[in-house]
């Protein structure tokens, strides 16, 4: 169970990292709703996030959501101290605190550009959250914090930029062609029928086996052959040459 669970906190992770540009450590911004629920589920949230996440985090919060832990008194008192922990950053509500929910909500803006993962037990949060693609969430569900799935919207965005991508790729590889034409007077069907003409020149001889030697038998029956074709030369024994030039002399001289 635990390996899979991390192995879908990796999967989440990754997806934002490679459509929206997440990168450790990673920002996590907490209100107190989160803190008060982390406290009754006795989660401590420095020492399980970065282990839940299992990367680097930096914990953080806002004036307003600190203001708001402490104006709702003595309730929310541990939840108020959990709070204050955090690394505090600017929201730009100095002087005019709003709702806690209301300042995160600012701080993702449309598109959460400073790559904030949300860190709240709202509904009302969460259901903002997931509008806007490319936001993390988490809450607990009792003691287990849970990443949840990214959200559709944060989907078919990514998806939407992926197919962006694929298509100027697409346009670089024709502008590429057409360059290739203008300047160097190359076109790539011009290559692909020399390739094909290259290829009805005949096999690679390389690549092919050497001609089988004609067999010694063959040879020798060619020898025969030649043999049989040539003159033969009859040895003439001395005596028969004697009385063959003689008879020769002699049929001379009846003439
Ligand atoms: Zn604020």
């Amino acid at each position: 169970m635990k390996i899979s669970r991390h192995k879908k906190v990796h999967r989440y992770l990754s997806f934002y990292s490679n459509n929206y540009g997440f990168r450790q450590p990673y920002q996590v911004l907490i209100d107190g709703t989160f803190c008060y629920a982390a406290l009754k589920n006795k989660f401590n949230i420095k020492e399980h996030m970065p282990k839940y996440l299992d990367a680097e985090v930096k914990l953080l919060t806002t004036p307003c959501v600190i203001i708001e832990t402490e104006s709702l008194g003595h309730t929310v008192f541990g939840a108020m101290i959990i709070v204050k922990q955090f690394a505090i950053h600017r929201c730009g509500h100095t002087g005019k605190p709003v709702p806690g929910s209301v300042c995160l909500k600012s701080m993702l803006g449309s598109e959460n550009s400073s790559r904030y993962i949300i860190a709240t037990q709202d509904r009302e949060l969460q259901r903002a959250a997931r509008e806007i693609p490319g936001t993390p969430l988490i809450y607990l569900h009792q003691k287990a914090p849970t990443l949840e799935h990214p959200s559709a919207a944060s989907e078919r965005i990514a998806q939407i930029q992926n197919q962006a991508k694929f298509h100027v790729s697409k346009e670089a590889g024709n502008l590429l062609t057409s360059l290739k034409k203008q300047k160097l007077g190359i076109s790539t069907t011009d290559t692909q029928e020399q390739r094909k003409k290259k290829k009805n020149k005949g096999p690679n001889p390389l690549s092919c086996k050497k001609k089988k030697k004609k067999s010694s038998v063959e040879t020798v029956k060619q020898g025969v052959i030649k043999k049989s074709r040539k003159r033969k030369r009859v040895k003439v024994a001395e005596h028969v040459k004697e009385h063959l030039i003689n008879k020769a002399k002699e049929h001379c001289n009846t003439n």
